[in-house]
């Protein structure tokens, strides 16, 4: 193989890179990116992102300039380095979207009018967040990209106390309520089903975490959609959030966090197998040997996973078997995620199940602070924590062993 193009220029497609030539591949290495920034790192953007002080400018992991109130809350984004990005040696195509792909003859169209033909295609396009029906008046974000961080940021912090609605009380939901509610904003949460995280957690412990909103003064509404976001002040400022049920809730902040769906759009009519996400054997294969997914756009094995572990590993997956030719290793890492609100860091690994039994071992939820094992037939499932980070390493690794099938030759 003699010259590979990753698509997708942030974790999964840096992470392709890195496996590429930690795996001795030695051709062209073309990366291309819709974004004008080198890869930096998400998590930190709903969390310390937002409550960073300003403070004098620091290194910051971008192409661009930030300002002075930013600089240095960018700097905790860096995922690599000028001496890294050198010793990749590859082409940055960045500010640059792929429009269409052709995998037979691995051709890749590009924005800018251009086509790239390659050997090997990484498809590491991630994944966008969904929008609420209706027009999104200033003052309302969603939060995905470092520039949509900038752009909340500059709204949380440029005033005094504001009224933050945050519609979906998931992972984002979560993470920015608590990150305004440090800032000192009054937050409501608005949330669809009757409790956020169950599918994730399951009923018992979703419970526990959702208590953490109302612990902090944050209101938790569940059950209720929203019909749409008001501006009435007459400058498309954001005044209200209007719920499914007709109640208004002034706003002078909206943040919607209500899911994310694969970034796919640009493959329709490839021939692709599409379906939640760019279709991949467990190999993270798709139908073409030359063509492989990583990351949260990869629907591998029937699976999509839309945490940061996962589109690390992944990567390695994908590229050990394009430069292979073919699925030489299967992708069977024990799911794992962390998610910090309200200075607890809760962690999870393997998978929940309606019907495993969630079962404290240590600690106690009265302190925000314990240990849980999930049981089916009397085997572990999966463990959680909140604030318990070295037993929860423990049980993880413990669990890693017990459910991993020896990889493929
Ligand atoms: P992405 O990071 O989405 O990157 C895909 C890249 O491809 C983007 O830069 C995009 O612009 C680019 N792209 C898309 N389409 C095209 C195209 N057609 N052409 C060229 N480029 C394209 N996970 C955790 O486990 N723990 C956390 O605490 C956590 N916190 C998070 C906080 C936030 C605010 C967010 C948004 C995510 C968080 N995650 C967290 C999830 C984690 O960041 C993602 O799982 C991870 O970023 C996925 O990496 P990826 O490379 O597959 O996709
Ligand atoms: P998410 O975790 O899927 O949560 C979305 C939530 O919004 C769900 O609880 C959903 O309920 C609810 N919802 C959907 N439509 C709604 C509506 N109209 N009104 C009110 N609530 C609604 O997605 P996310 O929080 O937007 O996060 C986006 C992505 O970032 C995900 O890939 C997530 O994994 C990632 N992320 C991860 C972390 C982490 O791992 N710590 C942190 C931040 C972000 P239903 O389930 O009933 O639809």
């Amino acid at each position: 193989m003699k010259s590979v193009t990753v698509i997708g220029a942030s974790l999964a497609g840096l992470y392709a890179a890195r496996a590429l030539r930690a795996q001795g591949y030695d051709g062209h290495l073309t990366i291309v990116g819709a974004e004008q920034h080198l890869p930096y790192d998400r998590p930190p953007l709903s969390k310390g992102f937002l409550t960073a002080p300003a403070t004098a400018p620091d290194t910051a992991p971008d192409t661009g300039t930030p300002s002075a109130e930013t600089a240095s809350a960018e700097a905790q984004l860096a995922l690599t380095d000028a001496e890294e990005i050198a010793g990749l040696d590859a082409a940055w195509l960045l500010g640059t979207r792929a429009t269409g792909l052709d995998p037979h003859r691995r051709a890749i169209r590009l924005d800018t009018g251009r086509t790239l033909t390659t050997d090997g295609v990484v498809l590491a396009t991630g994944a966008a967040p969904r929008r609420l029906p209706g027009p999104a008046p200033a003052g309302s974000h969603t939060l995905r990209t470092l520039d949509d961080a900038r752009a909340l940021r500059a709204d949380l912090t440029g005033g005094g106390p504001a009224r933050v609605v945050v519609i979906g009380g998931g992972f984002i939901g979560a993470e920015v309520a608590a990150s305004c509610a440090a800032l000192g904003h009054q937050v409501t949460v608005v949330e669809a089903a009757p409790l956020p995280l169950v599918p994730q957690l399951g009923y018992t412990m979703a419970e526990l975490c959702a208590r953490l909103h109302g612990d902090h003064g944050v209101a938790l509404l569940t059950g209720t959609g929203v019909r749409g976001l008001h501006s009435a002040g007459g400058d498309d400022r954001v005044t209200a959030v209007e719920l499914a049920d007709g109640r208004l809730l002034p706003a002078d902040v909206v943040v919607t966090g209500i899911g994310v769906r694969p970034a796919t759009g640009w493959l329709e009519g490839s021939g692709l197998p599409l379906g939640d996400g760019v279709r991949c054997d467990a190999g993270c294969v798709t139908t073409i040997p030359a063509v492989v997914a990583a990351g949260d756009v990869a629907q591998v094995a029937g699976a999509r996973a839309e945490h940061w572990t996962n589109a690390t590993e992944q990567a390695a997956t994908a590229v050990h078997n394009l430069l292979a030719g073919h699925t030489a290793r299967t992708h069977h890492a024990l799911p794992y995620f962390w998610s910090d609100q309200y200075g607890v860091r809760i962690q999870f690994a393997g998978r929940y199940r309606p019907g495993d039994v969630p079962r404290i071992v240590e600690g106690s939820p009265d302190d925000r602070s314990f240990l849980a094992r999930y049981e089916r037939d009397g085997r572990t499932t999966a463990v959680l924590a909140l604030n318990r980070p070295r037993p929860f390493m423990r049980l993880r690794r413990e669990l890693a062993r017990a459910v991993q099938p020896a990889a493929t030759a």
